[in-house]
């Protein structure tokens, strides 16, 4: 099913509303999640729905927690997110920190106890669209963990995204490198499992700590687990992401008693510079445009269509998918009616609101 994605983001603003969120939340929450599914990111999309409308159900997700100010010094802000949504939250942060960013020309911002914020490169695009480097380390705290550390055999912390955005010199576009520290996310493991796929060599173990390709390691008892991505590094990494996002904010780390269970809490540590700090924003600019256009001129190896840069391949699924709708599986399609019913929506309605 390819739906376009106004229509997927009235469907999913409609059952935010239904689920009590209010108008403006939903509409953001709606715009963000269908803005991940455009760029090609559909575990972070309009999938999640469900997920959040289930935390709502159970008090874990709570709209119109709103953002408080903990610590205000300087360059230095500490918020909390209060349980609210991740979508509500960060934007709020970020435009805080944009403003304190203005002034100073740099900001510490310590995000805690935020709901799952989903795809971080939209806030680093916030970032940098305002002019400035932006730089995020995230942590994501829920009551199990998934990634394995390098070397061990179970799971002892979660997906850990890191993210940096380079403003766009001279009309350019920015580069927006937004990964999880796993191989892979733990959405497409589940989809691999539900279509009864393998997945690829490297992406999991099982729960000897055996390499396996087999996804359903990460649905029996005793778990398997995921690696992270690039070996060692990408594991210290995600090491990283935990005691920036997580301890440095006092928003909490795997292995830490108090830490909320059963939520999709993200923390997260960002840092905004001014490129213009040194007086050297034309030099800067000049550098990264004669940089990418030197990597990009590399000539593609067999079978591959382009040399591209980070952020890159987001903005053509956009492009192909504002063209040709947004595919849904049925599954995905299901499990969104579901949703919707669970908070008052039939699904005559909900296909009317998708145009089906
Ligand atoms: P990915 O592996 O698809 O892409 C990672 C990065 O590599 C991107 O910046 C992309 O532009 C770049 N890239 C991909 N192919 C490229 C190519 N051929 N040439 C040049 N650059 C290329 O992303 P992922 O690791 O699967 O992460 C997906 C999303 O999940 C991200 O948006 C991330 O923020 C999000 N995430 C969120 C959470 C959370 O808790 N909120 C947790 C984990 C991941």
């Amino acid at each position: 099913m390819q739906i376009p994605a106004e229509r997927l983001t009235n469907l999913a603003q409609t059952i935010f509303q239904r689920a009590g969120a209010e108008d403006a939340a939903a509409a953001q929450v709606a715009e963000k999640l269908i803005e991940a599914n455009l760029f090609g990111h559909d575990s972070h999309g309009v999938g999640m729905v469900p997920a959040y409308v289930l935390g709502i159900e159970q008090k874990e997700l709570k709209p119109g927690g709103g953002l408080s100010v903990e610590h205000d010094r300087g360059s230095f802000l500490l918020v909390n997110g209060n349980a609210d949504f991740g979508q509500v939250i960060a934007k709020a942060a970020m435009e805080l920190a944009i403003e304190r960013a203005k002034e100073l020309g740099v900001v510490v911002l310590g995000l805690k106890n935020s709901y799952h914020i989903g795809r971080v490169g939209a806030w680093a695009e916030m970032g940098a669209a305002a002019g400035f480097i932006s730089i995020h380390y995230v942590n994501v705290l829920s009551l199990n963990s998934v990634v394995a550390p390098y070397g061990g055999s179970d799971s002892r912390f979660s997906t850990n995204p890191y993210c940096t955005a380079l403003p766009a010199g001279r009309g350019a576009d920015p580069i927006v490198l937004d990964m999880a520290t796993s191989r892979v996310a733990m959405g497409k493991v589940r989809v691999a499992h539900n279509k009864g796929e393998k997945m690829m060599p490297d992406a999991l173990i099982d729960n000897a700590g055996n390499p396996t390709d087999d996804p359903s390691v990460m649905f029996a008892e005793p778990k398997g687990a995921l690696r992270s991505m690039g070996l060692h590094k990408g594991y210290g990494l995600a090491v990283i992401c935990e005691a920036l996002a997580g301890a440095f904010t006092g928003g909490g780390v795997f292995g830490s008693e108090g830490v909320p269970q059963g939520r999709i809490v993200n923390n997260m540590l960002a840092i905004l510079i001014d490129p213009d700090a040194f007086g050297q924003r034309a030099a800067f600019d000049a550098e990264v445009e004669e940089f990418t256009a030197w990597v990009k001129a590399s000539p593609p190896a067999p079978g591959v269509e382009e040399v591209m840069l980070p952020g890159d391949p987001e903005r053509k699924s956009k492009v192909e998918r504002l063209a040709n709708g947004i595919p849904i599986d049925d599954t995905t399609f299901e499990d969104l009616l579901a949703a919707g019913e669970a908070v008052g929506l039939d699904r005559g309605e909900a296909m009317r609101i998708v145009g089906n």
